[in-house]
């Protein structure tokens, strides 16, 4: 039926617009007044600018929205990504500096610097393959192992990239500034220092977030890159050191609403059962939205302002939700998680993972909204 198709079938523009009445089932507001106070707490603590991280579609919060939400608040210096079809597609979109994290290959450092995206580089074959107009911020590995030249080829490479006039910044990354042990981090401070103090014209940059809630002001240092926590998810220890607000809010619509009979059991594996007549929403959400298979158990999600469990195994597409004794109706909104109640947290701790991969994995199905108040 492919071949030929139907005529009375609507295509082009008319099956476009009949898409276009089709609505989400699922919504992420992003809170873009969170962001901004998120940005402007984390700078106050590290004493300097940020470079905001934007990589992986801004932690699943939508990169073009933080993008927006952030432009115009002076203490984001530029915001940084981790591959070059990310750099390519933010730096016409914004008027800040962006910093590709990782190693772009030879064929793409032309075309990015083009756009004025700045380049990271780790390696003297990487130094070579730079065009005239690159500017670059030197990678110096203290102990993560993961890029970056060691300090005594950075200082090697670091003189040749200031020779030639493309040195902008240098900048290393900490392994264990989530830890509460601090000697890690303490060691890869100071071994950068060595090297940051070389090359006093470039901006030297070292903290992520953990790093830095737990160190605050460090000398030498003249930006930050705090990701998670200028999501709103600082490590559980370092709470209290800035007031910071989640920015994501994710709400799904229910689809369905019955009641299960006492005795039947509830979706897959038929993990549920009901121990007396229950009414169940059907929730329009589930593990290829983001929402993690692994809390089947122990999820809840709000509804009503009331906090219900979630019942039986998370499907592909849907939840269901005991909505037992609420007048729950069809249409209507379930917050999954925020920034009141439950949060991105709360998924993570259900379902043994981390706040990075909850957020990350927020699905293309869900429609992302600049929000500028809780609304
Ligand atoms: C992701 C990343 C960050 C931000 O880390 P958070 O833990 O989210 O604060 C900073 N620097 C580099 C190099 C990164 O890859």
């Amino acid at each position: 039926m492919i071949a030929g198709g139907d005529a009375r079938v609507p295509v082009g523009r008319e099956a476009s617009r009949i898409l276009g009445g089709m609505l989400a089932r699922a919504r992420a507001d992003i809170h873009a007044g969170h962001l901004v106070r998120n940005a402007r707490a984390l700078a106050q603590v590290s004493g300097t600018p940020l470079i905001a991280p934007v990589k992986a579609d801004a932690y699943g919060h939508g990169v073009n929205l933080v993008a927006r939400a952030l432009e115009d608040e002076p203490s984001v210096w530029g915001f940084a990504v981790a591959m070059p079809r990310e750099a390519a597609a933010l730096a016409p979109l914004t008027r800040k500096p962006v910093l590709l994290m990782t190693p772009a290959a030879p064929e793409e450092v032309g075309p990015l610097a083009d756009l004025g995206v700045r380049l990271s580089v780790s390696s003297a074959e990487e130094v070579a393959a730079l065009p005239a107009h690159a500017r670059v911020h030197l990678k110096v590995d203290t102990g993560m192992n993961r890029l970056g030249a060691k300090p005594p080829e950075a200082l090697r490479l670091g003189a040749a990239l200031e020779a030639r006039g493309l040195l902008e910044g240098v900048y290393t990354h900490l392994a264990c500034a989530d830890d509460p042990d601090l000697r890690m981090s303490e060691a890869q401070i100071h071994a950068f220092a060595a090297v940051r103090a070389a090359f006093p014209a470039a901006l030297a940059h070292a903290q992520n977030g953990a790093g830095v809630l737990a160190l605050g002001r460090v000398p030498g240092l003249d930006l930050a890159r705090p990701g998670l926590a200028l999501y709103g998810y600082p490590p559980e220890h370092l709470r209290a050191r800035a007031e910071l607000r989640p920015a994501m809010r994710v709400t799904a619509r229910v689809g369905f609403v019955h009641t299960v009979p006492a005795g039947e059991s509830v979706s897959y594996g038929a993990l549920w059962r009901a121990p007396e007549d229950t009414r169940v929403a059907t929730v329009q959400f589930g593990y290829a939205d983001g929402y993690p298979r692994g809390a089947t158990g122990r999820a809840r999600a709000v509804v009503r302002g009331e906090v219900r469990d979630v019942l039986g195994r998370i499907c592909m597409d849907q939840f269901m939700l005991d909505v037992q004794g609420l007048d729950v109706r069809v249409g209507e909104w379930v917050e999954v998680f925020g920034w009141d109640v439950l949060s991105a947290s709360d998924l993570a701790a259900w379902s043994d993972g981390i706040e990075y991969e909850v957020l990350t994995g927020i699905g293309a199905r869900v429609e992302r909204t600049l929000v500028e108040s809780a609304g």
